[in-house]
C-alpha cells in the first residue's frame, strides 16, 4: 500500500435516520472488501438523525474498528455530511454510498480497479435500471440532460450516490450547500478530467422513506445556475455584470437620444411636438438606463466582495519544480 495513505479505501456513508440499514450495509461492505487484498474504513456520517442511528454506529465500531462515525448535532444535509466525511477520509480511493441499501457494495472491487488500474480520477455510478417512483425518475432524466448539456461532461446520472474518487479529488473540491448533485462539475472545474461512469445495480429502498421531496428539482436547477456562474465569473464578476449593464445602458441611451432628437426636430420645425412621455420608448429608455447602471454597480460591489475573498488568489497546483535551496 502507498505510504501516504493509512488505508486503501474509505467508504463515506451519509446517513440520516437510517438505523435499520446500517448493520446490513456495513456487514455487506465488510464481506465484499474482505475478499480483496484492500484495507478499508467505513465512515458513517450521521447527519443529525433523530432515531437510534448513533448508538448503532457505536455498536458497529465496537464489533469492527474499521467502522468509524461522525455525528452532526443537527441535520445539515447530504452535502455537509459528504464534506465532513471527505475531510476525515484516509483512503487512497474514496467511495461514497447511500446508507439506505439502494447502492450495492458489490460494485466496490470494480470501482477500485477503475481508479487504481485504469487511472480514472472519478467514476460516477449510473443507475441504468432504477427502482424509484416515476415522480423521481422523470425530473431526474430532464435534470441530467440539462446538466450534461451545460457541463459538457458525458454522464447519464450525475446525482448517483455511489461514486468513487481518487483521494486528491475529494481533498480538493469543496461540497457545500446542496452541491452534492454537482460533484462531477466541481471535479472538472478543479482540473480532474478523467471522469468515467459505471452502470451500477440499484435496489428499492428497503426501510424508511426518501429524505428528498419534489422540491429537489427546483433547488437543483438553482444550484446549477450558481455552479455555472461561479465557475465562469466567480473570480471576475464585473465581466458579466459590466457587459450586461453596458449593453442595457446603451440601448436605453439610444432610445433616449432618439426621443430627444425627434423632439428637437419638431421644435425647430415649429410643428406641434408630442410630449416625449407619450412614447413607450421613453419608459423603455428610463428602465434600461436605470437597470444598466444598477447592473454596473452590482458588478463593482461583486468585485469588492471577491477582492476580499480569502481564496481570491488560490489556485490548484498539481506539481512544481523549484530550485534546491543551498545554505
Ligand atoms: N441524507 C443525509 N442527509 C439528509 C438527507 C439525506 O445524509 O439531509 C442521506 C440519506 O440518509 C441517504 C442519502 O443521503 O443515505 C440519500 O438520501 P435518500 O435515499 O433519501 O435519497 P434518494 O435515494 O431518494 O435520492
Ligand atoms: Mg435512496
Amino acid at each position: 500500500m502507498d505510504k501516504k495513505y493509512d488505508v486503501d479505501l474509505s467508504v463515506v456513508v451519509p446517513s440520516y435516520d437510517e438505523e435499520e440499514s446500517l448493520k446490513e450495509l456495513t456487514d455487506w461492505i465488510d464481506r465484499v472488501v474482505s475478499q480483496t487484498q484492500y484495507t478499508y474504513e467505513v465512515i458513517i456520517v450521521d447527519d443529525g438523525s433523530s432515531d437510534n442511528s448513533w448508538s448503532v454506529v457505536e455498536q458497529l465500531h465496537k464489533a469492527n474498528p474499521s467502522i468509524l462515525g461522525i455525528r452532526f448535532r443537527r441535520n445539515y444535509g447530504k452535502s455537509a455530511a459528504l464534506s465532513e466525511g471527505f475531510k476525515a477520509a484516509r483512503g487512497k480511493v474514496v467511495i461514497t454510498m447511500d446508507a439506505d441499501l439502494q447502492d450495492s457494495p458489490d460494485e466496490i472491487p470494480e470501482l477500485m480497479r477503475l481508479i487504481l488500474v485504469d487511472g480514472y480520477d472519478m467514476i460516477s455510478g449510473w443507475k441504468k435500471i432504477r427502482h424509484d417512483p416515476l415522480s423521481k425518475t422523470i425530473p431526474s432524466k430532464l435534470f441530467n440532460a440539462v446538466v450534461r448539456k451545460i457541463s459538457k461532461i458525458k454522464l447519464h446520472d450525475f446525482n448517483c450516490g455511489l461514486k468513487a474518487y481518487r483521494s486528491d479529488v475529494i481533498k480538493t473540491i469543496e461540497v457545500y450547500g446542496e452541491m452534492h448533485r454537482y460533484i462531477p462539475l466541481l471535479a472538472k472545474e478543479s482540473g480532474f478530467k478523467k471522469i468515467g461512469e459505471k452502470v451500477v445495480t440499484h435496489y428499492e429502498r428497503k426501510f424508511g422513506k426518501s429524505k428528498f421531496g419534489i422540491e429537489r428539482t427546483i433547488k437543483g436547477f438553482l444550484d446549477l445556475l450558481s455552479v455555472t456562474f461561479m465557475s465562469k465569473f466567480g473570480k471576475r464578476p464585473m465581466h458579466l455584470f459590466g457587459a450586461l449593464g453596458t449593453l442595457m445602458f446603451f440601448f436605453g441611451f439610444i432610445a433616449a437620444a432618439w426621443l430627444g432628437a425627434k423632439k428637437l426636430w419638431f421644435v425647430f420645425h415649429h410643428t406641434n411636438a408630442p410630449l416625449v412621455t407619450s412614447s413607450p420608448y421613453f419608459y423603455l429608455a428610463l428602465v434600461f438606463m436605470i437597470l444598466g447602471t444598477q447592473l454596473f454597480l452590482t458588478g463593482f460591489t461583486a468585485e469588492l466582495v471577491t477582492r476580499n475573498a480569502p481564496d481570491r488568489n488560490k489556485y490548484l497546483i498539481s506539481s512544481t519544480i523549484s530550485a534546491q535551496q543551498c545554505n
